[in-house]
């Protein structure tokens, strides 16, 4: 409470700006994610590593817009590739020069994606692939797991969606099939594929469960995914949507372990730029032929902002000239070190803070416990409690983060930088050692 109330003393406008969105937007924006209570700082201007609201204060950035800016804000090449094709004219409205070589980039990259199709975000490429995998197998069933998040209109949410949650709201997903599994639990999918074999379109699964807490699936349970798929005559479906961050080649090349279709979203165009991609084995992904030139695959698959020409060359910038291996390798292991570095301070300061995740995404979680008071009664700290205090302590310390508290790196975000963020986490952990 005594945090809640600092931050309404000093952020009269955010406030106000909220306050009068609220009369045509509910809650004041257009994305529930972003929302809280008592109200969301609202931003002016990011630049760097840094972000800046409309009250004037500074944030190091460690949400970095839930990993889709992952390169910094402003990035010089992403700045200069959005410059460039704004100047050749931005909604040409055929087939442009552009969207072909952005492609073969991707498959070169991703050795599943042998063809590839561009969409708008992380939930229409999802959408759209799940559509065409039902219509390649003619099944229906959809095998997800608890926890996982697809996007807006496919959300199987365990823990950690707390606005969710903690209001009781109900998720808007689209009306598929889903078969809900426990994840990083093979009995319990050998049992959901055994019991619906027969009309089994496909398994589909994030490879690190992001916004649901940060947590990486095990080895052995992704290699269950692919031979249980593979024996049921089903798809397996990696959504590599912020996963994919892990290497230029995603995060299934590091695992070894390799779907037939895989989505990309978010970072791809910068930041700057709506962006979603789905590819794979070429006999699914052709069922998309277009068909007037002879063959057809049968299904339709379009959308005015599919080969957008900003978003097109922003993405082959990033490929051709932003994302290379040795930035992909940096950002990996400063995110090792980043965690390490928490647990390892929430350890010597024996707190119930703790920090899961993989390479450069990770979330801030605290354990459950009663805390007995003067008067013999237990009270409860409630872990969700906790991570609304963090969120507002990093915010008065000049740190901003998802409010569910999951850390996204950008590449330009020095250690130093980081270390700025140890000393804050240190200090919340020395002031509030009575709870946390
Ligand atoms: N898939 C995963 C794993 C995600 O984390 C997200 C977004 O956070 C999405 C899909 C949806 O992407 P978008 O927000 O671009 O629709």
């Amino acid at each position: 409470d005594e945090a809640a109330k600092d931050f309404v003393a000093s952020n009269p406008t955010s406030k106000a700006t909220n306050d009068t969105a609220s009369c045509s937007l509910p809650g004041g924006t257009t994305r529930n994610v972003v929302h809280m209570k008592p109200f969301p700082v609202v931003l002016a201007m990011g630049e760097g590593s840094y972000l800046t609201d409309v009250d004037g204060h500074k944030y190091l950035d460690l949400c970095a817009e839930y990993s889709a800016c992952m390169f910094g804000h402003s990035h010089p090449v992403i700045k200069r590739a959005i410059h460039d094709a704004v100047e050749q004219g931005f909604a040409l409205g055929g087939v442009n020069r552009y969207e072909g070589r952005l492609a073969k980039l991707f498959c070169d990259r991703f050795k599943t994606m042998d063809k590839v199709r561009f969409s708008n975000s992380g939930t229409e490429t999802n959408m759209t692939a799940l559509a065409l995998i039902k219509a390649y197998t003619g099944r229906s069933k959809i095998i997800v797991f608890e926890g996982g998040y697809h996007g807006g209109l496919a959300t199987f949410t365990s823990q950690s969606s707390m606005n969710m949650k903690s209001s009781g709201k109900k998720t808007m997903n689209a009306p598929h099939d889903w078969v809900v599994v426990p994840y990083n639990d093979i009995p319990a999918l050998e049992a959901a594929v055994s019991e619906n074999k027969a009309d089994l379109a496909c398994i589909f699964l994030e490879l690190m469960q992001g916004s649901s807490g940060c947590t990486p699936a095990d080895v052995d349970f992704v290699e269950a995914c692919r031979s249980l798929a593979t024996g049921a005559d089903a798809v397996l479906f990696f959504d590599e949507v912020m996963t994919s961050r892990m290497s230029v080649h995603g995060y299934q090349d590091i695992l070894s372990v390799y779907p037939d279709m895989t989505s990309l979203g978010k970072y791809f165009a910068g930041g700057g730029q709506n962006f979603g991609a789905f590819g794979g084995k070429a006999e699914i992904v052709d069922m998309l032929e277009p068909g007037f030139s002879g063959g057809g695959g049968g299904v339709y698959h379009s959308g005015t902002f599919n080969n957008n020409v900003t978003t097109m060359v922003t993405a082959t910038a990033v490929l051709e000239e932003v994302w290379t291996e040795g930035e992909a390798c940096e950002l990996f292991e400063k995110g090792v070190w980043l965690r390490d570095k928490l647990n390892d301070l929430a350890t010597r300061r024996k707190s119930r803070m703790y920090v899961t995740g993989t390479g450069s995404l990770m979330a801030v979680h605290f354990r459950e416990i009663e805390i007995a008071i003067d008067d013999g009664s237990k009270l409860q700290a409630r872990a969700e409690d906790l991570k609304e205090l963090f969120f507002f302590d990093m915010l008065k310390r000049g740190v901003f983060l998802a409010r569910r508290l999951m850390i996204s790196l950008m590449t330009i975000t020095s250690r130093e930088e980081l270390q700025t963020f140890l000393n804050a986490v240190d200090e919340f952990l020395c002031e509030r050692a009575e709870f946390v």
